[in-house]
């Protein structure tokens, strides 16, 4: 590994001539040392670990000595620090920034999220380390990382182009790895629940006169819409308030094998995204309802990730794409 502190004198050899003075130098090595001595970074960042970022690059620790200056545009930068979690909704829009960054370029995983998924791996939402959409050169561990340790990791990326080596470096955890260290995680069996509260349970085909009559009574304002999965007997809770008597109404209602009820977004406004964010979540239909479409997970998500049928710790299609799939995307522009 070459050494960081390496100055223009020390990859060449000046000559005094008569008139003028000779730098002799080979031009990789000139090259690699204006690369690594001018480190563009994208500024942005995904999580907690992006504010840690965000004091590294803050004037206490002078990141401009290194000379790096954060740009606003992915098309002048040439180092990605992926500071946070990657969510797989963000993993797509990560993948885009470094498809439109300058080449050559690197990648940084600042933080245990951004390499493993940390805390949050086996969540159905989250990509266990970014090295699986984009190519990563430097781990920087940390929950998250002291600015200490991020320059740390920005000296070590520093002695890797400085001896030439462009080519990035990729996990070397396989996807048979993964496979094997995902069955260890076990799921509770889930035992039946004998407990659903059958108080203030409503027909469901009486709902919609229900709420047109509480609503008379001057309950205008709907607080909530939410679903309960009691062993896949889903139940919806609605919560709905009277402000200027300082009143509220909590009824629930069986949902019933056919999953769908009347939808409540022609009486009250907020229904409009409560009830697409239950229709996301948990798969209910909402009869009448105009934009019955995801809220929360994309459009072309398989399955509901709030029913207990869903298997948080399934890391394969169709519950999240597989690695191979984020490999793939390597290769795709
Ligand atoms: S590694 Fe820790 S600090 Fe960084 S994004 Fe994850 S939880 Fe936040």
């Amino acid at each position: 590994m070459g050494d960081v502190n390496k100055s223009l004198k020390d990859i060449g050899s000046f000559m005094k001539l008569p008139g003028a003075n000779l730098f002799i130098t080979s031009t990789e090595q000139l090259f690699n040392w204006a690369k690594k001595s001018s480190l563009w970074p994208l500024s942005f960042g995904l999580a907690c670990c992006a504010i840690e970022m965000m004091a590294t690059f803050s004037s206490r620790y002078d990141l401009d000595r290194l000379g790096m200056i954060t740009r606003a545009s992915p098309r002048q930068a040439d180092l990605m620090i992926v500071a946070g979690t990657v969510t797989v909704k963000m993993a797509e829009r990560i993948k885009t920034l470094y498809d439109q960054m300058a080449g050559p370029k690197y990648v940084i995983a600042a933080g245990s999220c951004a390499i493993s998924g940390d805390h949050y791996r086996h969540i159905y939402s989250v990509v266990p380390g970014v090295d699986w959409v984009i190519p990563v050169d430097v781990y920087v561990p940390g929950c998250p990382p002291t600015p200490e340790a991020f320059i740390d990791g920005i000296l070590e990326l520093q002695k890797i182009i400085a001896v030439g080596k462009t080519s990035p470096t990729f996990n070397a955890s396989t996807i048979e790895n993964q496979k094997n260290l995902l069955s260890e995680v076990n799921t509770k069996p889930i035992k039946k629940s004998e407990n659903v509260i059958e108080s203030k349970f409503i027909d469901k085909d009486e709902l919609l006169s229900f709420i047109l009559q509480v609503k008379k009574e001057g309950f205008n304002y709907l607080k909530f819409i939410t679903a309960t999965d009691f062993d896949n007997n889903l139940v919806l809770t609605y919560l709905l308030g009277n402000n200027e008597q300082n009143k509220e109404v909590e009824f629930n209602i069986k949902v019933g094998e056919d999953l769908k009820v009347d939808s409540l977004s022609q009486i009250y406004v907020g229904a409009d995204w409560q009830e697409r964010e239950v229709f996301d979540l948990f798969g209910i239909t909402f009869n009448g309802h105009q934009n019955l479409k995801r809220i929360m997970m994309p459009d072309d998500w398989i399955g509901h990730p709030l029913r207990k049928e869903y298997r948080m710790d399934t890391h394969y299609y169709p519950y999240r794409p597989t690695r191979k799939e984020y490999e793939k995307w390597k290769t795709e522009l």
